[in-house]
């Protein structure tokens, strides 16, 4: 039996956090998807191609043969019901914080009274990248500052790219 963990989150863009927790996943299911969660009314930096595309290449430069167990999505519903669209029994979730728990407890219990069938998974972030935040990150980008600390080279390109735009 494929047992498969979703990982939903905003990944504007992927960061190493992100990255951190990817890579505990894929030594607890064999298949992950990575949900990209739309919106209406929230105004992303990168678009939902270019998120997904930057997923993609960091998820084949980190984990090479491994990143075929990784697989992209983009869902606008409830992450319980992308789950069960995507035959996930795992809800992965990183914990960075006290704050991050406390939100994270509330959504679990949540999502666990709507779908007793999905396992939320929380992950704690590694000590070097439990600092990172996508929100941060964005916005040191757009002053100009350095982000190679917090994302990947290809990430880090693409953030220059929109800076000059
Ligand atoms: P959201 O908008 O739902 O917070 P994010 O894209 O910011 O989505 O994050 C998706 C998931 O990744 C969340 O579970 C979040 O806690 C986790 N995450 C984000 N940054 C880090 C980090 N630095 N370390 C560990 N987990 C992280």
């Amino acid at each position: 039996m494929t047992r498969t963990a979703l990982y939903p989150g905003s990944f504007d863009p992927i960061t190493n956090g992100h990255i951190d927790i990817l890579g505990h996943a894929l030594g607890l299911a064999d298949r992950i998807v990575v949900a990209i969660g739309i919106h209406p009314g929230k105004k992303p930096m990168f678009t939902l191609d270019k998120r997904r595309a930057m997923i993609r290449m960091v998820a084949q430069e980190r984990f090479g043969e491994d990143a075929g167990r990784i697989e992209v999505v983009a869902f606008d519903n409830l992450v319980v019901d992308a789950a069960r669209e995507q035959g996930a029994t795992i809800l992965i979730r990183g914990l960075r914080d006290g704050t991050d728990l406390d939100y994270e407890m509330q959504m679990a219990g949540t999502n666990g009274a709507i779908a007793p069938d999905v396992q939320t998974v929380f992950l704690p972030a590694s000590p070097d990248v439990r600092h990172i935040a996508a929100t941060l990150v964005r916005q040191i980008a757009a002053m100009g500052g350095d982000v190679s600390h917090f994302v990947s080279a290809s990430v880090a390109l693409e953030l220059g790219r929109k800076r000059a735009m």
